[in-house]
């Protein structure tokens, strides 16, 4: 265990977790599945060691799709987490979880190829049109 780094919930409270290790990735996601999960067109992931995440208080409800596992608070309906099987060893949290979002910053865009037209896109973090994540990219570059 190398210490807690940042702890968060869902809107009930009744799914609270703790993250215990460094960020692998963190970035922006506008991918479709995580539209029509969200309900909103972009989202943002902070993708860690699947072993770094401890929840302190219930357990997420899952859905799982061609390859992906969301968690979910089966109470409220808060988007929670995000694991695949393509890059088993991280599990993502969504930043907008967090008990104290401004800590951790979004580093790039992924599946920037499903971005909505009218969602316009002005910062300089770098935009992959797939996930980036789990195909060799160096994270610590950014
Ligand atoms: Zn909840
Ligand atoms: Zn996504």
């Amino acid at each position: 265990m190398s210490g807690i780094i940042a702890s968060g919930r869902c809107l009930c409270r009744n799914i609270q977790y703790q993250i215990e290790g460094e960020p692998v990735w963190t970035g922006y996601c506008h991918c479709e599945s995580c539209r029509r999960m969200t309900g909103s067109v972009v989202t943002n992931w902070l993708g860690i060691k699947d072993t770094d995440l401890v929840f302190t208080k219930g357990r997420p409800a899952k859905f799982k799709d061609a390859g992906v596992t969301r968690g979910f608070c089966s109470r409220c309906g808060s988007s929670l987490t995000y694991e695949a099987t393509s890059f088993p060893e991280y599990i993502q949290v969504h930043i907008g979880t967090l008990d104290n979002p401004n800590t951790i910053t979004p580093r790039a865009h992924v599946h920037f190829a499903e971005k909505v037209e009218w969602f316009d896109v002005n910062d300089r973090l770098p935009r992959f049109e797939g996930s980036a994540v789990g195909e060799g990219v160096d994270w610590k570059k950014f």
